[in-house]
């Protein structure tokens, strides 16, 4: 096998030489055509006027890069009408003219490019032997012609966030082909309405229930059929019922906070009374008993004339406490402990708090020292897990991840989900929140009705789901049938 099929080159090119190095291969190749055709005139010509060397990179082989050292020819062009004197040899189907990679291996670069990115695509080709960057990666793809996008008929738009929460643009979807069809630098109505303006075959816009692409479509497709797309329609139904959740778990949360603070209220004393227990008596009187044989010895030692210092050696206590007994005269008894704790009166609002959902201890902590509170972290934290019979469970859950979701939105998940798709922990929760008070239960049933519509696509029984969400006494829901209603004819469109 001659070099020129083995390495796949194009007719009429002879490897001279290869050369094999551990990582590379260079392949002198030498063009041998014997006549060219001039680029202006296309007349052939055979009239060598000189040769030069061009150095390519091609497809690695075996995992080594391939370097090719190309020697081609300039022509003189013999047609005295033509302007053009000398031409360089061209091989057009391997490399472009004044390329310096041939077209195969621009060609797998961007193949790694569509199935990666710029990044990944880098790392990618260095293990398979191609030298490249990143940049050259992302210039590929974008040098690729635009998709020929023909007539769209069906268009969805919707926006998207080039900086999540910051900057927007506008994706636009042939729904027939389910391609990506153009891209848009804002969210404006202006923008898409012009672009739909040079669309004049678009016979339905499938938009989200804002206002822009509502206008835009009004403006750019006016023949064309609007639809309110089904998931925006569910997702602003969410909303509104995260909205009542809320509402009412934030009801019920304060119930519970009011409830465990008169449930605790009055355990609190016992508990100091408890310090007056016979255990504890007997604690302190030994205590006590040990106190006085240590300051007896110390008032023994210091008769045979030791120094503090090694009095407090000689004991085991410290040196200021030999100075101060020293210094009394007589035993000094111990005060009486102070009855309860700095933290007494700031319990309630502390439980209130942590009711709240607060349940970070050093802000707990900062807002209670702003208050007047002088006593310690540790009591703040010791005194929670102690009064509250969920404080230690709850201690453990917020020092490990919980999920980032508030209940209202973890709630709403769940009332609109179809039921039989629920897991029984996820079924109690549902029953549980049913049973917070009768508006959520009604709310359960409006909204379980239209998502049963949306899919089953029964538009016809909207108006009859209005009439009962205006009768139903839930502002959320009215505001969400009022939304619906300026743009029923949509709605009903989409389903
Ligand atoms: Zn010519």
């Amino acid at each position: 096998m001659d070099g020129t099929s083995l390495f796949s080159l194009p007719e009429g090119m002879l490897v001279e030489q290869i050369q094999i190095t551990e990582s590379s291969v260079v392949i002198e190749v030498v063009a041998t055509v014997p006549t060219s055709c001039c680029p202006l005139c296309s007349e052939p010509s055979s009239s060598i006027h000189c040769h030069y060397c061009r150095t390519l990179r091609d497809v690695p082989c075996a995992g080594r890069r391939v370097q090719l050292l190309l020697t081609v020819r300039k022509f003189s062009c013999r047609n005295p009408l033509c302007s053009r004197k000398v031409f360089a040899e061209r091989v057009p189907t391997f490399v472009e003219p004044w390329a310096r990679m041939t077209i195969r291996y621009c060609q797998q670069i961007t193949s790694i490019g569509l199935a990666t990115c710029g990044k990944g695509g880098a790392r990618l080709a260095a293990r398979l032997g191609i030298q490249t960057t990143r940049q050259t990666i992302l210039r590929r793809i974008m040098d690729l012609p635009d998709l020929l996008s023909g007539s769209i008929l069906f268009l969805g738009i919707d926006d998207f966030s080039f900086l999540r929460g910051y900057r927007f643009g506008t994706i636009l979807v042939n729904l027939e082909s389910h391609r990506v069809v153009d891209l848009l630098p804002d969210r404006k109505a202006d923008t898409a309405a012009s672009w739909m303006r040079q669309h004049p075959d678009i016979m339905a816009v499938s938009r989200d229930r804002g206002g822009e692409y509502a206008s835009a479509a009004r403006e750019g497709a006016p023949l064309a059929m609007q639809c309110a797309d089904r998931f925006h329609v569910l997702k602003n139904l969410g909303e509104s019922l995260e909205g009542l959740l809320a509402r009412h778990l934030a009801t019920q949360c304060k119930q519970q906070t009011q409830a465990t603070l008169d449930e605790q209220a009055p355990v609190w004393q016992p508990k100091r009374a408890t310090r007056s227990s016979p255990t504890l008596l007997r604690l302190q009187q030994s205590r006590r008993e040990e106190r006085l044989a240590h300051y007896e010895q110390v008032i023994a030692l210091r008769k045979l004339g030791m120094s503090q210092a090694a009095i407090a050696r000689q004991v085991g206590i410290g040196a200021s406490t030999v100075q101060s007994w020293l210094a009394a005269g007589t035993f000094p008894e111990r005060k009486p402990r102070e009855q309860g704790s700095h933290l007494d009166r700031y319990l309630p609002y502390l439980i209130l708090r942590w009711k709240d959902g607060c349940h970070n201890m050093a802000c707990l902590f900062r807002e209670l020292a702003e208050q007047g509170y002088k006593g310690s972290y540790e009591s703040v934290r010791g005194n929670l897990v102690r009064l509250l019979p969920e404080g230690r469970k709850i201690l453990r859950d917020s020092s490990s991840k919980t999920s980032a979701l508030a209940p209202s939105r973890q709630a709403s998940f769940l009332f609109l989900r179809r039921p039989e798709k629920l897991r029984v922990e996820e079924l109690e929760t549902l029953t549980k929140l049913r049973q917070i008070h009768p508006e959520v239960d009604r709310a359960y049933e409006l909204v379980q009705q239209f998502a049963q519509m949306l899919r089953t696509r029964t538009g016809e029984q909207l108006d009859a789901w209005l009439a009962q969400v205006e009768s139903s006494k839930l502002p959320e829901l009215q505001s969400f049938a009022a939304g619906v209603e300026k743009d029923k004819d949509a709605v009903r469109n989409g389903w």
